[in-house]
């Protein structure tokens, strides 16, 4: 069997000629590069619109028989520019007009996910022909059960349609078919997953996700000048980091590669010299005792305490099925001898707080329960943690020094995240604090 590379591009990088040129480039760069998934085209510049959210955008205004001329002409202008910018003899121009002429007059026929796919659709159209290469459409590859799960099956027909090991596929990635023939489009950002889908499909050697930056930082660069770039995180320590905000790819993404153990190189567009941050496989060594540090905000702690908690069978998870009878998820519960917190999502928690904490009163007769809003989660990950000792001592000291209270500890069993809960206000002191403590 050939090696060879899935290579995912992101918006910014089909956003106009310039960048399909950069993307051709990159794919007769390296002849193992042999299946491209592309996005919709992104934003040329920060003013503008991404073509996705015009496509939204022209639905709903088509499904209220409203004046959809102005998003649509966006669209339109877009592909119609990169198709004469790099001379393709594509009819692209009657595509567009067949659509436009469905909204106007069959919207029923029409529905959402059908016509923000179309993002996708289109440019894959371009870039195939651009290269040279022959367009599959991810329709007739990846294939959603009634619970929207990719079925084991699609994995099969991609290996079958795609299974000429010299020849360049072109698909759009974002979606599939649904359960009642229709088209279905992922979450948002998922043509991440259609490459991971495509790389496992094919057994890819590796899926390169190509996008505007150089890979991971240590920490966000908004917070920290200048983190360093993380040359390998592993698809546990990505999991943390993304939880906690650290955003690269879909979170979706990960599980196809992780099932082969197939690389994921982020890579940049703009600068394809860069090697960019290989996600894979947990490393036998690592050269900093951390990879990452992530933070996130909105989170509240809900606190109880009772005398004699720890000898009440059944207390932890009868004050659980209460906030899962509203709805509510939790996101960790470290707990005392008779104390007991739950940290929640606040915007989750609002809606149903005064219920919530009328179930606690009357159900578990606490001596005291209480809210806390404004919580943020710093989250410290590496697997140079693991069997440290100093470690946890290290992180807890740097922030004593800056005199940044810790509202909430938590060390999984598996060693590689502290997780510390501060005030909102601190957090981004927090990191730093952090940041600089195990990063010389
Ligand atoms: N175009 C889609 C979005 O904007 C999917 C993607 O880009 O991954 O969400």
């Amino acid at each position: 069997m050939a090696d060879r590379i899935v290579c995912k591009f992101g918006g910014s990088s089909v956003a106009e000629a310039k960048q399909f040129q950069k993307v051709k480039a990159i794919v007769e760069g390296d002849k193992r590069r042999k299946v491209v998934v592309v996005s919709a085209p992104g934003k040329r510049n920060p003013k503008e619109t991404k073509l996705t959210d015009l496509l939204y955008t022209t639905y709903d205004l088509a499904s209220k028989h409203l004046d959809f001329s102005t998003p649509w002409k966006m669209i339109s202008d877009r592909y119609l520019d990169i198709a004469k910018d790099l001379n393709l003899a594509t009819k692209i121009g009657d595509d567009l007009n067949e659509l436009e002429n469905k909204l106007k007059n069959e919207i029923e026929m029409v529905t959402t996910d059908f016509l923000v796919s179309r993002g996708e659709f289109l440019c894959a159209r371009l870039m195939a022909e651009y290269l040279g290469a022959q367009f599959v459409d991810s329709y007739d590859l990846i294939a959603f059960d009634e619970r929207y799960r990719i079925t084991p099956k699609s994995y099969e027909t991609i290996a079958q349609t795609l299974a000429d090991e010299n020849k360049l596929y072109v698909v759009p990635g974002f979606y599939g078919e649904g359960p009642h023939k229709q088209v279905k489009t992922f979450s948002r950002g998922g043509s991440d997953i259609s490459g991971a889908v495509l790389a496992n499909g094919i057994n890819a050697i590796v899926y390169e996700n190509w996008t505007d930056v150089s890979g991971l930082l240590m920490t966000d660069p908004r917070i920290v000048e200048n983190p360093k770039p993380i040359s390998y995180v592993s698809y546990r320590e990505i999991r943390e980091l993304s939880y906690s905000g650290a955003s690269v790819l879909h979170d979706e993404s990960i599980a196809p590669c992780r099932a082969k153990n197939i690389p994921i190189n982020i890579r940049n567009t703009n600068r394809p010299e860069d090697a960019g941050t290989i996600i894979g496989p947990t490393p036998e060594t690592t050269d900093y005792p951390i990879t990452g540090i992530a933070g996130r905000k909105g989170f509240s702690m809900i606190y109880i305490e009772k005398s004699m908690m720890n000898k009440e069978v059944g207390f932890g998870r009868r004050v659980l099925a209460i906030l899962e009878g509203e709805g509510l998820s939790y996101e960790l519960s470290p707990s005392g001898i008779d104390s007991m917190s739950i940290v929640v999502d606040t915007k989750s928690l609002d809606a149903v707080q005064e219920a919530v904490l009328e179930d606690i009163l009357l159900q578990m007769h606490p001596d005291r329960v209480k809210v806390f809003p404004g919580i943020s989660l710093v989250a410290t990950v590496g697997h140079g943690m693991t069997n440290k000792v100093g470690i946890a001592a290290k992180l807890f000291n740097a922030l004593a020094e800056k005199e940044i209270n810790i509202r909430i500890i938590d060390q999984g069993s598996s060693q590689i995240n502290i997780l510390v809960g501060v005030d909102e206000a601190n957090m981004e002191d927090a990191i730093r604090a952090i940041y600089a403590a195990f990063v010389k």
